[in-house]
């Protein structure tokens, strides 16, 4: 059985920020499955010595959004951060001048 990749995970790599919906929360991709990415939330402990853990966590391709690329078209060249929504994500400069051009004006009679 050939196990095919979730359409989400298509351009994934590791070392890329991925925001989780149900978590709400954002981290790095340390590893890749098929339908999952594998990130690691680092989680202070509350016993003496207060330390900072890496916890292993499998987040669902369905449940992430990869903020590492272009919202729209998926490309890595050229991308800025856009906050505005609360969430930020990255946009490029050809996605970005064709979001932000004004609407036609009509022609004159
Ligand atoms: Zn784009």
């Amino acid at each position: 059985m050939k196990i095919r990749p979730h359409p989400r995970m298509t351009g994934i790599i590791i070392g890329d920020e991925v925001y989780s919906h149900p978590h709400k929360i954002f981290a790095r991709v340390a590893d890749i499955f098929p339908a999952a990415v594998c990130v690691k939330i680092g989680i202070l402990s509350t016993e003496e010595p207060m330390e900072i853990t890496q916890d292993p966590q499998l987040w669902r391709a369905d449940d992430i959004e990869n903020l590492s690329v272009c919202r729209y078209c998926g490309s890595r060249e050229d991308i800025h951060t856009v906050i505005d929504t609360g969430i930020p994500f990255r946009v490029c400069s050809t996605c970005s001048s064709v979001a932000d051009e004004p609407a036609p004006l009509p022609p004159l009679a």
